[in-house]
């Protein structure tokens, strides 16, 4: 089968690949239906997390090819969805909701999703099937929940975005604009994207985006508190994972307030005296996209959300590489891989 390696920083080869098989009973295999390329798979592409020949891809729908003998909630031929990490789904964190730091975790996608085919371990705790086979037009929508989407709505979650709530978004890649939307369906009176071009503007406005702001930093959280009555926001989504960022999301917060941070955090250090003065909440981390996939995929086969939208370029798996660098040059928000 063929597969994506990341060589080195900006090098990414599609290349032959071991066919991957039930390695433990607990395994599935599966056969994508499509693979995607993650906002943080660009850390490593630009050299800022170590790779050395690494199978990429953590995000994965398709059918169930192979299982293990003690899989029981999942079988051959079933549409399935999973997370980034498997979890067994079972241990007391996942059972309050954390399945990715679940007492047994590990990659979800053991052999990389870029590729044909992919081993996930602990497959009763990590996969949820669909109803069925889903048509062609909604395999987008769930790949998204596989990764952006559940983490998009984390992070409204963390936040506490609910009705009367004005909602702050910082970042406006593909897991920012999704939090848009699960800011929407949580009932988010308020819904401000901060984002400087048109294009994910505009998609942020479809989403549920009702206020766009386009300065950054100190300014940028001015323009938050203008907007609300000199407050901030009662609810803001981090999505980046810089500095700048986070400190955008916590000045942007009023007191009583809650943050939900779920970009990948790099350099981040937070002044103790600043937060212990700002008196918000914060919550984040690897987004537990287990807990939301039963009714993200209800959702999305209902076509009551349409996430999908966020891949506004899809290539072969063979161009994989062109698919990193339109992401780098953020050409495009979000690559699919046609597989
Ligand atoms: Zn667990």
């Amino acid at each position: 089968m063929r597969g994506v390696i990341m060589y080195a920083p900006g090098d990414v080869r599609v290349e032959d690949r071991e066919m991957p098989a039930i390695v433990e009973p607990t395994d599935a295999v599966i056969k994508l239906a499509a693979t995607c390329i993650c906002g943080s798979d660009l850390w490593p592409y630009r050299g800022a997390e170590h790779v050395d020949h690494n199978p990429m891809g953590h995000e994965y729908a398709g059918v169930v090819t192979q299982i293990g003998a003690d899989v029981r909630n999942v079988t051959v031929g079933d549409f399935v969805v999973g997370s980034f990490f498997a979890s067994d789904n079972t241990c007391e964190i996942c059972r309050a909701g954390y399945q990715t730091h679940c007492v047994h975790r590990q990659p979800g996608a053991a052999t990389g999703a870029q590729s044909e085919y992919v081993r996930v371990p602990l497959a009763d705790g990590t996969l949820v099937a669909t109803p069925g086979q889903p048509d062609t037009d909604l395999i987008p929508s769930l790949l998204a929940a596989s990764d952006v989407l559940g983490t998009g709505w984390f992070a409204a979650v963390s936040a506490e975005a609910g009705p009367g709530k004005t909602v702050a978004v910082v970042g406006d890649g593909a897991v920012g604009l999704l939090g848009i939307l699960a800011a929407k369906q949580l009932g988010a009176e308020r819904i401000i994207a901060m984002s400087r071009h048109a294009d994910r503007q505009q998609l942020g406005r479809r989403f549920g985006a009702t206020d766009i702001v386009e300065e950054r930093g100190d300014a940028g959280v001015e323009r938050i508190r203008e907007l609300t009555d000199g407050l901030g926001a009662h609810s803001t989504i981090e999505a980046v994972g810089t500095q700048e960022a986070m400190m955008q999301a916590i000045r942007a917060t009023r007191a009583g307030g809650h943050v939900g941070f779920v970009g990948v955090s790099h350099d981040v250090s937070l002044d103790g005296q600043e937060l212990f003065f700002s008196g918000v909440h914060l919550h984040g981390g690897p987004a537990p996209v287990r807990r939301f996939l039963p009714e993200l995929i209800q959702l999305i086969w209902d076509r009551e959300i349409d996430p999908g939208v966020v891949f506004d370029l899809t290539l072969p798996l063979e161009q994989a590489a062109e698919g990193y660098r339109a992401m780098d040059e953020r050409r495009a928000i979000k690559v699919l891989l046609s597989v």
